[in-house]
């Protein structure tokens, strides 16, 4: 079965977070699982330097495809490669006018959205749409995989592109449905989209272009990447205003929730650390610890009880929480490290909070793979307190370095940490800290939770070692999405609805 997967982050190439884990891990796991993975990725700078040619480049079809196709100079291509460093088969949208440049894939380096977003992604679109019918003479998938928004109108181009012929079987994947791709309805007519399939009914949202809801709306199943996630999506709380659109396509939803990559994240292995640690031998994870107190400056205690988050800072992680709860944290004898990137406004409010505490608090700002591992492994509390988490890797993390999750039981984090309740802790359930209501109160009951186990040395040693003994390997997850491929095949892709 031939897979063209449809992303714009790869780790370790390009990640700006869980979706490049993702774009890693999954295509590996399918070819595990006997699928043909092809990734189709926009040629950002540092993707292209990760990624050799091996095959002529490909010319894209233009015949109702979006304005850039004629307009840029050179025209855009599809070049056929493979990542250097693991041998995975890629195709390259190389348009070096739309993304070559410095900055972010999305932003600029002022955090400003780029202005051609809409022309940027909708080509992305249109090249798997292009390959989904056939544009490849020696490659045609079987199912085409678009992920997140900015690929959201591969489905709809699919359509277009069909006629009235086959159209190729597409599976759409919400990784987060708040980052929707919203653009003026005047941005139809340069891309392409008909104004038959500007409706109520089709990618209008609000009066509109929304990429994300073109994918909803034209994927022949949509994905996301957690059981609760694909509930909580259908309901108005959560569902960003397309909980409606999800209803209707309710018998067209699932949930599969994310793995990790083992190879990557083992403390038993982990060339990030100073010192290893296993479920058996946990004398190193106290070294690691006292390495990173060292580092970051905090006060050299092995007793302390370190809390500790790595997180983007935006809104949904719940961050803005943490400085209410920082006090008690510290008077009980805790201690506290965040690493984030993101929101300056977030970020001076915890620099803020932070700075009272010297020695007892740290925050370091930026993105620095390094240091989440060693953070991750270093801590004994992980904190997510996202408002909403589609699936949340870290938590996963976590676990996995014996580090106890504490989260706001939401999507991905309910379906993977259960709580320290004595019920739980009784039936040896329990590997974490969850909390209900999303306020610093919630956040500082489960905190107190923690330090509650903490005085109990056995309790928490035999949480530790069930958290580190489960495993959300990817293997499963690729068979879910192998069976879901296999029953699409199975279907005739449906026809177009307008
Ligand atoms: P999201 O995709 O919403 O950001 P996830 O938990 O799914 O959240 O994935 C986040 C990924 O990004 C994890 O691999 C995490 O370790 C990593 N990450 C987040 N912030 C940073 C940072 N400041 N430095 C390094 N890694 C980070």
């Amino acid at each position: 079965m031939k897979i063209l997967y449809v992303c714009t982050e790869i780790y370790p190439l390009l990640k700006t977070g869980g979706l490049a884990d993702v774009g890693a891990a999954l295509p590996a796991a399918l070819r595990a699982a006997g699928c043909h993975v092809r990734l189709l990725l926009p040629a950002f700078p540092s993707i292209a330097a990760g990624v050799r040619a091996d095959a002529p480049a490909l010319r894209l079809p233009v015949e109702g495809g979006p304005d850039v196709l004629r307009t840029l100079q050179p025209p855009p291509m599809l070049v056929r490669g493979h990542v250097i460093e693991s041998g995975q088969p890629v195709y390259l949208l190389d348009a070096p006018a739309l993304y070559q440049r410095e900055g972010g894939p999305y932003q600029d380096a002022a955090g400003q959205d780029w202005s051609d977003n809409a022309a940027r992604f909708a080509l992305l679109g249109w090249a798997a749409a292009a390959l989904g019918q056939g544009a490849d003479p020696h490659w045609q998938p079987d199912v085409v995989h678009a992920h997140d928004w900015h690929a959201g109108l591969a489905p709809l181009y699919q359509k277009l592109l069909a006629g009235a012929g086959r159209i190729t079987p597409s599976v759409f994947t919400v990784h987060n449905l708040a980052y929707q791709g919203l653009f003026a309805a005047s941005s139809c007519a340069e891309l392409g989209v008909p104004e038959s399939l500007f409706t109520i009914n089709g990618a209008e949202y609000h009066g509109q272009l929304s990429f994300m809801k073109a994918g909803l709306q034209f994927a022949d199943a949509i994905t996301t990447v957690s059981p609760r996630y694909a509930q909580e999506i259908m309901t108005p709380e959560q569902g960003c205003g397309l909980d409606g659109v999800l209803r209707d396509r309710r018998d067209r939803v699932s949930g599969i929730l994310n793995g990790v990559d083992y190879e990557l994240w083992n403390p038993a292995t982990d060339p990030l650390l100073n010192a290893h640690f296993d479920g058996k031998r946990m004398s190193g994870k106290a070294r690691v610890k006292r390495a990173l107190q060292r580092l970051l400056g905090l006060e050299e205690r092995p007793d302390a009880l370190l809390f500790a988050a790595v997180t983007r800072l935006s809104e949904q992680k719940g961050l803005h929480l943490v400085p209410a709860m920082l006090p008690e944290l510290i008077d009980r004898g805790g201690q506290l490290v965040i690493l984030g990137s993101g929101d300056a406004g977030i970020e001076a409010a915890l620099r803020e909070a932070l700075a009272c505490h010297p020695g007892q608090a740290a925050l370091r700002t930026g993105y620095n793979e390094d240091l989440a591992h060693r953070i991750i492994a270093a801590a004994d509390v992980l904190l997510v307190p996202s408002r909403y988490e589609p699936c949340g890797l870290t938590q996963l993390y976590g676990l996995r370095y014996g580090t106890l999750p504490l989260v706001h039981a939401v999507g991905g984090l309910a379906d993977t940490v259960t709580d320290c309740s004595l019920e739980a802790l009784d039936e040896g359930r329990a590997s974490g800290f969850a909390f209900h209501e999303f306020s610093a109160n919630g956040l500082l009951g489960a905190m107190r939770r923690a330090f509650a186990l903490r005085r109990r040395p056995s309790d928490w040693s035999a949480v530790q070692r069930r958290a580190m003994q489960q495993r959300f390997d990817w293997q499963e997850p690729a068979q879910a999405y192998r069976a879901l491929y296999q029953t699409l095949l199975a279907l005739t892709a449906a026809p177009l609805r307008f």
